[in-house]
Parts: C-alpha cells; structure tokens; sequence
C-alpha cells in the first residue's frame, strides 16, 4: 500500500530529470539552497552527450553560425518570446561556465572553443555542429579540421554504427579516412554500446583491442571509435587505451540510447548527491497541488511506494511530448501537471506542416509554458500562475531547439535563470 504518511519539507522542488532540471539542481545546490528532484530519468538516456548552444537562427533560413553568441544576440533581436531573450549573456555564459566546472569535477571533461561552434562527425554520417563536446570527442573535432589520415573503427556485432556509412558520407571532405570492421575482443554476443563499455573497462580487453588496432593502423595518425570507451571511469580508460594504441583516439557518439548520455546521467546522480540534493531519480510526480500563501504539494508514485512532500517553490522541468510535460489531444495541447496555458498553434490543423522536412519546423515544436521575465508560467491575464512557480528547459513555449540546435544549451541556461529568479523573487 502507498505510503502517503512520510511527508518532507524542501525550500524548492524541481520537478523533471532531464538536462533541465539536472542543471536548475545543481544550481540551486551552489547556492545552498534546501533542494528535491523527482523525474524519471530524461531525455538524456537518448541523446549524443553534445551540447549545443546555437548554431541556427533563424531556422525558416537554415542560417548557421560559426559564433554562437552572435548568434544569440540576432536570436535575441528577432524574437523577444524566445526563452533565450530573457537570459542574460553573461548569465548564460556563466550557467553553460558552471555546468562544465561540474562535470569535470565529475572526472567528466568537455571542451569547447568558448566562442566558437565546432563541427563534429556523427553516427549517422556526415557532420553536425555543436558548442561543447565530451573531452573523449575533442580529438575528432581536430581530426576532422585539419584533416589527418585517421582510422574509423567499427565492431563486427555492434548495432547501429557502420564506420563505412560515416566514411562514405565524407569521402570528399575528409579524403584521409579509412575504416576497418573488427571483432570486438572475446565479444560473441556483444550488441549494444553499453555491454562494449562495460567490458572496456577490463584492461585485458583494452590490451587485445589495442593490438587487433595496431595491426591495421597503416599511416593513421589518429583513431576514430564509437563511443564505447569506458563507462564508469571514462578518463582512465581513454588514456590507457590511446597509450597502448600509440596514436591520439576519440569517439563519435552512437545512437540513442548511448554511453555518452550515461555518462552524463551518473556523473549528474553521483555529483548532486554528494551536494545534497535530495534526488528521486526513478519517481514520478502523480500531483501537483497548491494554494496560495501556502507550500506547494507533491504526490509522487513509484513502484515502492507513494510519498508526499512539500516545498516553498518549484521549477517545473518536465519537458515536452517525449519527457511527458506536454500532452496532446484531440483538441489542444496540455501541460500534464497544473494544465496550465500553453502557447500553442489556434488549431490542430496548423500542429504540422504538409512536409516534414519544411525548413520553417512545425507549429507544435514551439509549443509549452509561456512565461515572465521571472520563468514563471503565466496566466491569459499574463499575471504569474504561482509567485514562487517556475519553468525551464523544453517545457517552454516560443522555440523549437531541434530546429535552432540549442536543446542543451537552452536547458542550462533557463535552468540558471529560474533558480536565479527563485533566489531574487
Ligand atoms: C534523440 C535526442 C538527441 C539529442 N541530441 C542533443 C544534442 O546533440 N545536443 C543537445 O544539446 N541536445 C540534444 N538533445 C536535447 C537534450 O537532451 C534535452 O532533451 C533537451 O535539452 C530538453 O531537456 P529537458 O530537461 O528540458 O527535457 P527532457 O529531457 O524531456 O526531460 C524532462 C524530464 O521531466 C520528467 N518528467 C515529466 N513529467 C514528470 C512528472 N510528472 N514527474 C516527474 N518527472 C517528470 C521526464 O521523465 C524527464 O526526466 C537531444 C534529445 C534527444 C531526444
């Protein structure tokens, strides 16, 4: 039966696990403040480990920027709705500054050129272009620039990446790039990126893999390898495994679900706990409730059990359709908690364009929470929902971050604001 009695007091609750609410909790634990996360785990299970700030505005043009803050100063011109309009640069800078510091606390460093957009290869081929990518990716950045001869390695059983599709994508930009199709050492049955990992992490397969690397390095000066390099002790791992191969190594992210967003996970879990946030990782929160002048109420559910907790402010970070903090129907758009207005198209006709690919992206992906210049959700009278109610991240309405290529980016930098107004309000 559900335990409704355990009942805890919390200065904030943040509700959400994806990059969003990960950042406004680590935000808040700087600052010391009293902190409970409830979320299923995000979005980030799924996704490359990039983190992008922007590269396209605007996105009906296709327009792509080598400089990102240029381009959010044009984003900033041209769309004053837009989340990013009411973040600071110097506090945008200062959250993407905060969440790096972090992550290499974490034993998990990015790198980045800071006023630059780099360019990296993916797994589905050809490249994309980021802000910060895991230290384990930086080499290919450079790789790719300067175009050395490099060896793309893949593993015979491993699902989902073909180093000759990404070769062949780029056989006029990067004539130096060969490939080799290898098993994966002692690896029948070795399918998934994880298991591959995992198994990196024994120094005798890294000895095997080395060697079986070596016989086919040619005049490599680099090599490129799926992102299964370590799992738990990333770092080392990459460091021995480029030691014994002799040469610089890096890693294209796979496909979802990959190590990279694992990574990313664990190093977020393990830091905030031990700042002190109060983390329900695997929950979700089945209510939300709350007068005014009074605290906010959670219900939570999960499969031990219920809990109730209660907290004097909460920043909602629940994302859109595939976090479930938006909900469509038939008629209109919903935000799933507090069915609060969301900034939608006028009807379900203009949710999507007649193509999939139009450049402009569809009505629905700038759909969610219209807020103040506070991150509070708004009501049709445009008054705040809730004093101490926040939002951040993908919930947020008046922007399309697949399109803009600014998911991450726009994430950190909302979740910084929202616990910064927390903090003035
Ligand atoms: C396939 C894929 C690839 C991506 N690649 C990149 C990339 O290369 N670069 C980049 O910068 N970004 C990328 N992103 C985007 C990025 O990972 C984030 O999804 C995005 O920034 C939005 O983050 P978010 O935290 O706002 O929302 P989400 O990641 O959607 O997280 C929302 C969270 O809220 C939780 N939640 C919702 N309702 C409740 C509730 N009632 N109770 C508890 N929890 C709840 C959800 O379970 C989830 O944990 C990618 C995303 C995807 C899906």
């Amino acid at each position: 039966m559900a335990n409704r009695a355990e009942r805890s007091n919390y200065e904030l609750a943040i509700i959400g696990a994806g990059i969003a609410g990960l950042s406004a909790a680590l935000f808040a634990a700087k600052e010391g403040i009293e902190t409970v996360m409830v979320g299923e785990t995000g979005e980030i299970l799924f996704a490359s480990g990039l983190l992008d700030l922007l590269s396209v505005h605007p996105i009906g043009e296709g327009k792509l920027w080598d400089d990102p803050w240029a381009a959010l100063n044009a984003l900033r011109n041209d769309l004053p709705d837009h989340p990013f309009s009411k973040v600071s640069p110097a506090h945008i800078r200062t959250s993407i500054d905060g969440l790096l510091e972090f992550l290499s606390e974490q034993n998990l460093p990015y790198r980045r050129d800071p006023d630059r957009n780099v360019e990296v290869v993916i797994a589905m081929g050809g490249v994309k272009r980021t802000y910060c990518v895991p230290e384990t990716v930086w080499n290919g950045v450079q790789a790719l620039e300067e175009k050395q001869p490099t060896l793309l390695v893949d593993f015979e059983e491993l699902k989902g990446f073909s180093a000759l599709q990404i070769a062949t994508t780029l056989t006029d930009r990067w004539p130096g790039l060969r490939t080799a199709t290898i098993p994966f050492p002692g690896g029948r049955g070795l399918q998934y990126a994880e298991q591959l990992a995992r198994a990196l992490e024994n120094p005798e397969s890294r000895g095997s893999l080395a060697c079986d690397i070596r016989a086919c390095l040619g005049r490599a000066q680099m090599v490129g390898f799926p992102a299964v390099i370590g799992l738990y002790r990333t770092r080392e791992v990459f460091k021995d495994l480029e030691k014994r191969i002799g040469v610089p190594v890096f890693e294209i992210p796979t496909l979802p679900p990959s190590v990279a967003g694992l990574r990313l996970r664990d190093a977020f879990h393990g830091g905030l706990a031990a700042k002190g946030v109060r983390l329900f990782p695997r929950h979700r929160v089945a209510a939300l409730r709350y007068e005014l002048n009074s605290n906010f109420i959670l219900d939570i559910e999960a499969s031990d059990g219920g809990k109730t907790l209660s907290a004097g402010a909460v920043i909602l970070a629940t994302g859109r359709f595939l976090g479930r903090g938006l909900r469509g129907d038939r008629g209109r758009i919903h935000e799933t908690l507090l069915d609060l207005p969301v900034f939608q198209p006028q009807e379900r006709a203009l949710w999507h364009r007649h193509d999939f690919l139009d450049p402009r992206g569809h009505g629905i992906s700038e759909a969610g929470l219209m807020i103040d210049n506070r991150f509070r959700p708004i009501a049709a009278d445009c008054d705040p929902v809730h004093p101490h109610l926040y939002a951040a991240g993908s919930v947020l309405g008046h922007q399309n971050w697949v399109r803009a290529k600014c998911g991450s980016g726009l994430s950190v930098a909302t979740a910084f604001a929202a616990v910064n107004a927390f903090l003035t309000t």
